[in-house]
């Protein structure tokens, strides 16, 4: 028996907004789209560049210790037979026979359904935020059609990745709701192949790079080479990734196409590096709240022993709130010196650097901070998105959709309002005001409709501040209204103030 999918109110309010207010659409809509591609709108671009603008200010341009680097997407294929993603970089994957459809298998969860100790038959569930409570429903629901006497067992969910090869049979596909049609779970691989040159044969395979992250170790060597660096250092790169995913889904959090932000942060093997990993943890909880995603939805998931790769000593993902569920927002591992390691044997390079405090010679470890641009996105809109009520033009209290994004990442950081668009003396000095912020932000001029169904639009796509020209701006004192997108408060002020506060709210 098959659990329904959950309803998520919040994800299908924040990809409706995206679409009617232009940050996000589907790729290759008009064609009905592609399944894990999303293009960013006017809206979007400008949120995405403002959250990479702020990393690379906060953790290149403020830091002395950390270099910026921007490689190529496609690199040489040994680089990633030496990174191991050639041989190692893929998902247990599953397939239905009759469906056709596929899931990835360590988010396919299943169990057996008992009742005083006899089994009855299974449920499954593909990963969501409420699985156990709707493995819970199916399983009532199939004691209550087989006419079951007695107490349902406690629901156990599995991994199917863990199924034990007779339950494969046994357990219902989530596409068709009955048994018999899953296969045993196969390692599927998530590069995207190419071929790069004139000749189409083995040797002119090339990957799209899964991660930015053997971009840096590639030009590991150049960068130490023109001596600027000196140990602990690091080296950051934004850009794009992709990953033939089994099951791009909920949103832009898990695409095939999408953008990463990684530091390689270089150290001695001989550093206190659970300090340093602590401090880097710390570092990144602190950036995130920094750019709005309230301290409280933010946790660590530290990996297991088990779990963590041979030459891993230690991952701490930095998980979020999302619509659906607490997810991996950040990871933060401790690679060792297997990548230069790697690289070193492969290319037969030296990868060594020295060491000037300790006198020193060795290749040096590292902690990988990496974070996706479009997941941060999409942790920082489920964290805007709000809903209240405001008093309308007429005082009538209506409900109001509005983005609390901070001043740092809006978009569009205030909008200039003539109070009346048929006032020429009104709209030269807000066309001039509009004119003088540009310059410096983003800003915004609107003209037409209501004031109140003006402020209203600003709310809805985030812009922090309205700044409305008024009868007294030109007849009295110069000064304009400014009013707060999320308490509505409006207080005049005079151009120079409002500058003043503009200044220390987006660039401070
Ligand atoms: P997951 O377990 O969710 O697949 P991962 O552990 O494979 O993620 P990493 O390889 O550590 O992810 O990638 C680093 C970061 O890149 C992730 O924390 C995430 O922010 C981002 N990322 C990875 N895969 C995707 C994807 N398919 N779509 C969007 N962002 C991604």
């Amino acid at each position: 028996m098959i659990a329904p999918a959950p309803s998520n109110t919040l994800m299908e309010d924040i990809v409706g907004l995206c679409k009617r207010r232009g940050f996000i659409f589907q790729s290759s809509e008009i064609y009905g789209g592609y399944n894990g591609f999303y293009d960013y709108g006017p809206l979007g671009v400008e949120l995405r560049n403002n959250i990479k603008q702020a990393w690379w200010r906060d953790f290149v341009q403020c830091r002395d210790d950390i270099e910026g680097l921007d490689s190529t997407i496609i690199m040489h294929p040994k680089i990633w037979k030496a990174s191991g993603h050639v041989d190692g970089f893929s998902d247990p994957m599953v397939d239905c026979k009759e469906s056709k459809l596929r899931y990835r298998a360590d988010q396919l969860f299943f169990a057996p359904v008992s009742v005083d100790g006899e089994t009855i038959g299974y449920v499954s569930v593909v990963e969501c935020i409420d699985q156990q409570e709707v493995a819970e429903k199916a399983a009532a629901e199939m004691k209550r059609k087989m006419a079951k006497q007695g107490e349902l067992d406690t629901i156990e969910l599995k991994e199917y990745t863990e199924a034990k090869p007779e339950q494969y049979e046994l357990i219902p596909s989530p596409a068709t709701g009955k048994p018999g049609s899953l296969t045993e779970p196969r390692e599927f691989k998530l590069m995207f192949e190419t071929k790069v040159g004139s000749l189409a044969d083995d040797a002119a395979t090339a990957y799209l790079r899964p991660e930015t992250a053997q971009g840096i170790f590639a030009n590991y060597k150049n960068i130490v080479d023109t001596g600027r660096v000196k140990i602990p250092f690091g080296i950051a790169q934004i850009g794009k990734a992709f990953r033939n995913e089994i099951t791009p889904r909920n949103f832009i959090f898990r695409s095939r196409e999408f953008e990463q932000m990684e530091i390689e942060y270089f150290i001695s093997p001989n550093a206190d590096w659970k300090t340093l990993h602590r401090e880097w943890i710390n570092t990144c909880t602190d950036w995130l709240v920094s750019i709005g995603l309230p301290r409280e939805g933010i946790s660590e998931d530290i990996h297991p022993g088990d779990k963590l790769a041979f030459y891993s000593q230690a991952t701490t993902d930095l998980m979020f709130q999302f619509p659906h569920g607490e997810q991996e927002l950040w990871g933060i591992a401790c690679r060792s010196d297997y990548d230069l390691k790697q690289h070193q044997e492969h290319s037969g390079k030296s990868m060594t650097i020295f060491d000037e405090t300790t006198k020193e010679k060795y290749v040096p470890h590292v902690i990988e901070p990496s974070l996706g641009v479009d997941r941060t996105l999409l942790a920082v809109l489920s964290a805007a998105y709000t809903e209240d009520e405001v008093p309308n033009d007429k005082g009538k209290v209506e409900k109001r959709i509005l983005l609390k994004f901070s001043p740092k990442i809006a978009p569009v950081k205030a909008a200039i309002f003539p109070l009346l668009k048929n006032k020429p003396e009104l709209v030269e000095v807000a066309k001039r005001l509009h004119k003088k912020l540009q310059r410096r932000w983003n800003v915004f001029y609107d003209a037409s409709g209501a004031i109140g169904r003006r402020y209203r639009r600003q709310d809805e796509i985030g812009t922090p501040f309205g700044i409305t020209i008024d009868f007294d701006t030109i007849e009295k004192d110069s000064t304009v209204t400014l009013r707060d997108r999320d308490t509505c408060e409006q207080r005049r002020v005079t151009e120079d103030e409002l500058i003043k506060f503009l200044e220390e709210q987006i660039d401070g």
